[in-house]
Order: structure tokens, then sequence, then C-alpha cells
């Protein structure tokens, strides 16, 4: 019998364990899983809190329609029936003290349609016209890597950098534009870029003629159960002691045809296959004694507090309608983000009631994240008010802070992740990362990375 360790039982771990599973029984192959995870709690950063009727998403609450291997995994261990739409509202920016809406057709912050984007309140008429040189601009020099923030600039200039794209991708990875790496979270960019000479051209070519007047599909989805409810589904069809709860893996040591596993339990288990779903320094100091792991050491990440808000609708006299808004890096805000959960996941919200949920934790502000709870509680009031003119306390307020949950894919980061496999292939042979440290950090992103461990398990085992 072949062993198999899966190290982490968040979304990328459980996934890994699943299919492996699944193909193990299909196939009738000679191998056992076994799943440790640290903490007592599975799901990693998936953890759906209830209370009082809310439901509330410490972690992740939506889900890319456009991916599909979530989706997948929802309807492979039957949730499909669970899965709800985003609700239609507008979604804003607050900049310069005011909220200005996303304008229409813009993705990821770069406008395919003219109309809407020339409109917009967010952007100067000098600001506009920097943006459109785009059309004209010739395309960049080749080059392996560069941030995010040197290509935008390039191409559409600082203000829709600042106003549009840094808050929807700093929202998204949580770091700074000018150092997070293009090639490793939207390469397309690039390769529009040099294909057509523009990236508004590009985008425009890549998405096709947009039907008018049709109901456009809905870009997030959820479960209305919450998403812990795919966590708990999956452990679900887990065989009965596939997984060790409580219990860390502290270092690994490799034998002659197989690998010792230290458990923080002081027990040591064996495997012929191992893959790592842990963060990146966590995989780091399980194999200290390697120096090709010592990039992951020096990966940055960086730390958010999540923090829901439950109120009386009746609380909340001046309200906004849309979906929530992001706030632009040169504004004086703390906070990052706040989304009107209430509205845009109604089935969240009991009725009568207003559910709100922010971020703070933005790349110069880390500390923010350590101050105490009532600190943080003061601090988010006290922006969101400037909006909304909020009257009464919450009835009660879920802080969650991920520390050093947010790996930073700086420039270089595919090469470093890229060289680091190799020599893994060369001198741990069976061993494998997956997860949000590596290839995308998105819930979809990590169940492609567990697919792939599953591949790669089963053809180094039964090589
Ligand atoms: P994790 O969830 O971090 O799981 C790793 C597990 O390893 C943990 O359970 C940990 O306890 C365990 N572990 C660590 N060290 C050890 C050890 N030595 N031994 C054993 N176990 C160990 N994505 C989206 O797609 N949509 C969103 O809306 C979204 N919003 C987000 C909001 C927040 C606040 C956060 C934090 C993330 C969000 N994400 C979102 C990203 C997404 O949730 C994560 O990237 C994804 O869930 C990570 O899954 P993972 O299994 O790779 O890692």
């Amino acid at each position: 019998m072949k062993r198999i360790a899966i190290v982490g039982g968040g979304i990328t771990g459980l996934t890994t364990a699943y299919y492996l599973q699944k193909e193990i029984k299909e196939k009738g192959l000679p191998f056992e899983v076994k799943l440790y995870e640290a903490s007592d709690r599975l799901g990693g950063m998936i953890h759906t809190e209830r209370r009082d009727g809310f439901t509330i998403e410490r972690g992740p609450d939506s889900l890319l329609a456009r991916k599909p291997s979530v989706f997948r995994l929802i309807e492979d261990v039957g949730l499909q029936d669970k899965l709800v739409d985003v609700a239609a509202g507008k979604a804003y920016v607050l900049a310069n003290e005011k909220l200005h809406g996303i304008p229409q057709g813009s993705f990821m912050g770069i406008p395919t349609q003219i109309t809407p984007f020339a409109l917009s309140s967010l952007f100067s008429p000098i600001g506009k016209l920097r943006a459109a040189g785009d059309l004209v601009k010739s395309k960049s020099k080749p080059q392996e890597d560069q941030s995010l923030g040197h290509f935008f600039r390039n191409r559409l200039g600082d203000e829709v950098v600042e106003n549009l794209i840094e808050p929807l991708l700093g929202g998204v990875y949580s770091g700074d534009l000018d150092r997070l790496s293009l090639m490793a979270t939207f390469p397309n960019f690039y390769n529009m870029e040099q294909e057509h000479g523009s990236l508004i051209k590009g985008l425009r070519k890549s998405r096709g003629k947009q039907p008018k007047n049709k109901k456009k599909p809905s870009v997030f989805k959820t479960l209305e159960t919450g998403l812990g409810s795919l966590v708990d589904a999956v452990v679900d069809q887990l065989d009965e002691g596939t997984i060790e709860q409580g219990t860390s893996v502290d270092h690994i040591e490799k034998k002659e045809n197989s690998y010792h596993l230290m458990l923080g339990t002081g027990e040591v288990a064996g495997a012929d296959s191992i893959v790592l779903t842990t963060p990146h320094y966590a995989c780091q100091r399980m194999l200290t004694q390697y120096d090709f792991m010592d990039p992951l050491r020096d990966m940055p990440a960086t730390s958010v507090a999540n923090v829901a808000m439950a109120f009386d609708q009746s609380a909340i006299e001046k309200d906004v309608d849309g979906t929530g808004f992001l706030v632009s890096r040169n504004s004086d805000y703390r906070i990052t983000a706040c989304t009107w959960t209430h509205k845009k996941w109604p089935h969240t919200t009991p009725d009568g009631k207003a559910l709100l949920r922010a971020y703070v934790g933005k790349p110069n502000d880390q500390e923010v994240v350590n101050q105490s709870d009532e600190e943080i509680r003061e601090i988010v009031l006290k922006d969101i008010n400037k909006i909304m003119n909020i009257t009464q306390p919450p009835e009660f307020t879920v802080i969650t802070r991920w520390r050093n949950s947010r790996a930073q894919y700086t420039v270089g980061h595919k090469e470093r992740i890229h060289n680091i496999k190799q020599s893994m292939s060369s001198e741990l042979p069976g061993v494998f990362l997956a997860g949000a440290s590596f290839e995308g950090l998105g819930v979809p992103d990590c169940i492609d990375q567990g697919e792939q461990a599953v591949e790669d398990v089963l053809e180094f085992l039964q090589d």
C-alpha cells in the first residue's frame, strides 16, 4: 500500500484528498491518503459563521463565475442547487471623498467601452486623455516580467491606475501594485499588449461583441449555505480516518525510498508522496535543510482584517443604492473596501437588517491588523460614517484577522516557483506544492492546483 500525505486542510488540501480518493476508488489503486491539518478547524481561509440569522463569511464570499473548477467540485459534492448569483447592483470607488460608479464595460479597471469611461466622474479630462493614449502608443519592448503598476501606468496613466485599477486589484491581492508581478497575475494582459499594441483594443477583441440589452451572466456566485458548506460537503465525502486535525507537520526528512513527516504530536508518519498545501513560509519551515526552498522564506505576505458589522436597517440613515465600494489609495481612509453584503448577497441577512463587511490593512497600514477589536471597530465605523450616516451602534461585530495570509506574487514570482518545483522534482521526487502561495490565490485557482497535484501524485506513484 502506497501512502500519500497531504499537508494542510484548506480548500487546496481538501480538494486534493477528495479527487485522490475518487481516483483510487474508481481505479482500485493500492494507495491510501492522510491529510494533516495543524488547527482544529478545516477550510483554512474559508470560514463561514452563522449568527442571529446572518451568514457571515470571515474569508472568501465570491466565486468567479468564469472559472469552472469550483463549480465542478460543487456539483461533485452535490451542492449545485445551493448556488446563487450575485445581486445586480452598482459598485463604486471612493476617490476625492466621493463615491463614483465604476464605469460600465471596465474589466479589471481597463476600459472596453468609450462612452461610460468618457462620462465617468472618476477621472479628470487629462486622466481620460492619458488613458486613451493606450490606443495610439506603440507596444513596449518585450520583457520577462514587470510590476503591474509599471505596466498599467505605462499603458493607461497614473490616474486610472490610482482611481480604479489599484483599488480593484489591490483588493484581490492586498498588495502594492508597484511590486506585484504582471506575469504571475495577468500574463494575458501582457500578451494582449504585445499582440495588439494596445490593451484596450486587445481586451475588446478578446471579449468579442457584448450583446446589447441582453441580461449579462452574473460575474460572481456563492453558496446560499455559505462557502463553509463546501468544506463540510467535501469532508463528508472523505473516507473515515483520512484527516488528522490538530496535527501540524513540523519537519520532513527524505529516507531511501520514502519520506518521514515529524508531526507536532511527536509522532513520525511515513509517506511515499506528499502534497504541501500550506502557506509558502510553512512549506519552507518543513524543509529548511534544502536551500532551494529559501525563496519561500523570503516571499512576503500581507495581513488583512475582515470586519463584519450587523445593524438594524433603521440604523442606516443615509443609504446608497449598490453592492459596495472600494477605496482609492490616495483617499484619507483606512478601510480598503466595504461591501453592503445585505444587498450583494441578500440571502445572508434577515429581513429588516443590514450586514456591512469592510477590510483594513493596506500594504502601508499593516499595523492596524494588530489593533484591538474596539479600535478596529471605531476605525471602520468612522470611515463608513463619512459615506453612510449610521445612527446606531452595530448589533454585533465579527473581526477576523488574517495574518500573513496574502502571499505576494512579486516580480519574478513565476520563475522562482518554477525553479523551486524543478529542484523539488530532482531532490524530493514525489513531493509537490499546491495552493494560494503558488499559482493563483482565488478559490478556483486553488482547486485547479489541487486537481493538478492529484495528476502529479498518481503519475509519480504509478511510474
Ligand atoms: P489555506 O486556506 O491557507 O489552507 C492552508 C491550511 O494549512 C490551513 O488550514 C493551515 O492551518 C494549514 N497549515 C499551515 N501550516 C501547517 C502545518 N505545518 N501542518 C499542517 N497544516 C498546516 N478567494 C476567492 O476566490 N474569492 C474571494 O472572495 C476571496 N476572498 C478572500 C477574503 C479573505 C479575507 C481571504 C483571507 C482570502 C480570500 N480569498 C478569496 C482567497 C482564498 O480564500 C484563499 O486563497 C484560499 O481559500 C486558500 O486556500 P489554501 O487551501 O491554498 O490555503
